[in-house]
């Protein structure tokens, strides 16, 4: 059964006005939806033996349901959509009438750090287990489908066997931790967080004090002045700053996140070095573990606590009742100098050798490229590489006169290193193919979209997001976009109903963080998609003024 953690000091006052949020610290540990039910039952992290000594031998229809489509989560599995079930059944059909018997299966990569015999490991699983399937994700993450049950087992194996793992990759938990993709080689960086990240995986991930939380806890460690991690949309972010007296550490972010209610993360005016990032992170997941809301899942997440606490009262309870002590105060971050906030093209490293950040389609690569990047990696650099939080990946540690070699490598792989607006600025969530909450098809469509751009608008040279994705959730951060694409049916011009996207205009990450505006009543259908965006791009081209970019 789950543990019920330790009752913080608060747990003696009074009930407070939130006692019906279901909050532990304030004594309400009565579970109030299905999904703590069935996490008090018993610990998510618990189903990997079962699935390792009954489900995989006896097969998908034994599984119980609450291991189904709950607690399988915490080791990274979902069920997927069953092929030819259209859109409009999404709401309408009963969870089991929308599975299929795979599985996508998400393999974390903290920080984005990959070595070569780890990507080859992921491309030969893709091959053998996945039918070739391998996303790049916008939290660095990989993602496969068709996975059996059966095979689960052998595929932890080979993952673990080269430091890979699939925990707490999906589910109430710590899920991946998002690094700068150039940390510790880029030369403007401020601080690198990667000891902060492997201490907080080692600490963290996997247990049992962290594997019930209210919902989903996502997070972000970097030290790369181009704001490279979306931190304004984590649950906690540490981003790097450099402070007057103390010197280069991390600005804390808490409280962001997007899908229904969107809100951007708040800072809490702390400045705390590498060593601290660690014990602020844990400090900050227990105040989620203890103090968030467990009545109602859409109002579980972090963000939620934060709104209502204000980040003065967030910052006072995580001083004086997690960490014992006062915190810092710190600068806020400065505005990056360039507009892309990515690693595309070719950079020189600080140790003199380069890195080389390259664009696939919205991140759809397949396990034999994956394959072919891990031998271009190993006879162009050292064999490390990082994937990004835009659905793209960066080879590290090339030497000047392999630089050339290695981007035509990449290029011949259709992997581009100057991609164009369109690539380099596109992302696409999962989308109806295998997701069993889309609506529409994204991904294929988001690829078609910039090829078709590409061919109308060559001369377009300008920061441009076109998020596109297959529901009202934000797995494509359609609302940071500056063009975003919300799946959902609409109206032809016969009034037949078709796919297509509700538009949001105008968000953005950074200084000038915001969200979209809805254009209301502004509807594109799947085929007037690529008419649209040129006539948006077109329009700003005509009538933009000095230094006006996309968003504003
Ligand atoms: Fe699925 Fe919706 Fe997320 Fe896309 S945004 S992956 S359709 S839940």
């Amino acid at each position: 059964m789950a543990a019920t953690p330790a009752t913080p000091a608060s747990a003696r006052r009074k009930p407070g006005r939130h006692r019906g949020e279901g909050q532990w610290a304030v004594g309400h540990h009565t579970p109030l939806n299905g999904n703590e039910q069935f996490k008090k039952d018993d610990d998510g992290l618990n189903v990997r033996t079962r699935i390792e000594t009954i489900y995989s031998k006896t097969g998908f229809d034994s599984i119980d349901p609450n291991d189904l489509r709950g607690r399988m989560r915490w080791w990274g599995l979902y069920t997927q959509r069953k092929p030819g079930i259209d859109g409009g059944k999404t709401a309408v059909l009963e969870p089991e009438e929308l599975d299929d018997k795979f599985f996508m299966l998400r393999v974390r990569i903290d920080g984005g750090r990959l070595t070569t015999e780890q990507l080859r490991v992921i491309g030969e699983i893709s091959e053998e287990f996945a039918r070739g399937t391998a996303d790049l994700t916008d939290r660095q993450n990989v993602q496969y489908h068709w996975i059996r049950i059966e095979d689960v087992p052998e595929i932890w194996r080979r993952l673990e066997a080269v430091g890979l793992s699939t925990t707490e990759a999906c589910g109430d938990t710590p899920r991946v931790i998002l690094g700068s993709p150039v940390a510790g080689i880029a030369e403007d960086e401020i601080i690198d967080g990667t000891p902060a990240i492997e201490e907080i995986y080692r600490r963290i991930v996997g247990n049992k004090e962290f594997s019930n939380l209210p919902r989903k806890f996502k997070s972000a460690i970097s030290g790369s002045p181009l704001l490279d991690v979306a931190h304004e949309i984590n649950d906690i972010s540490f981003v790097g700053v450099h402070h007057p007296e103390r010197g280069p550490g991390f600005d804390v972010w808490v409280g962001g996140g997007l899908s229904t209610n969107p809100k951007l993360g708040v800072r809490l005016g702390t400045w705390v070095s590498l060593d601290e990032v660690p014990d602020v992170y844990e400090g900050v997941i227990s105040i989620f573990r203890d103090y968030g809301y467990r009545r109602l899942r859409n109002r579980a997440r972090l963000k939620f606590l934060v709104a209502d606490w204000g980040a003065e009262k967030f910052r006072r309870v995580l001083e004086d009742e997690y960490l014992g002590r006062k915190l810092t105060d710190g600068p806020a971050p400065q505005e990056p100098a360039g507009r892309w906030r990515d690693h595309m093209g070719v950079h020189r490293q600080k140790d003199g050798r380069f890195y080389i950040g390259f664009a696939p389609r919205v991140g759809r690569v397949d396990g034999a490229t994956l394959t072919k990047i891990a031998e271009v990696a190993e006879q162009h650099g050292s064999g490390r590489l990082r994937t990004t939080a835009d659905q793209k990946m960066v080879l590290l540690d090339v030497a000047e006169d392999r630089v050339d070699s290695a981007v035509s490598a990449l290029e011949a792989l259709d992997l581009r290193v100057t991609p164009s607006p369109f690539r380099r600025g596109t992302m696409a969530c999962t989308g109806i193919e295998f997701c069993k909450l889309a609506i529409v098809e994204t991904k294929a469509r988001g690829a078609s979209l910039i090829d078709e751009l590409e061919r109308r608008l060559p001369d377009f040279d300008e920061p441009l997001t076109i998020n596109i994705n297959g529901c009202p959730n934000a797995c494509a951060r359609i609302q940071v976009a500056d063009i975003g694409l919300k799946g959902q049916l609409v109206l032809d011009d016969d009034g037949n109903q078709v796919e297509g996207y509700q538009v949001h205009l105008g968000g953005a990450l950074g200084l000038e963080a915001g969200f979209g505006r809805k254009v209301r009543g502004l509807k594109v259908t799947k085929d007037g998609l690529p008419d649209y965006v040129e006539r948006v791009v077109r329009r700003f081209q005509e009538q933009r003024e000095d230094g006006e970019r996309f968003a504003t």
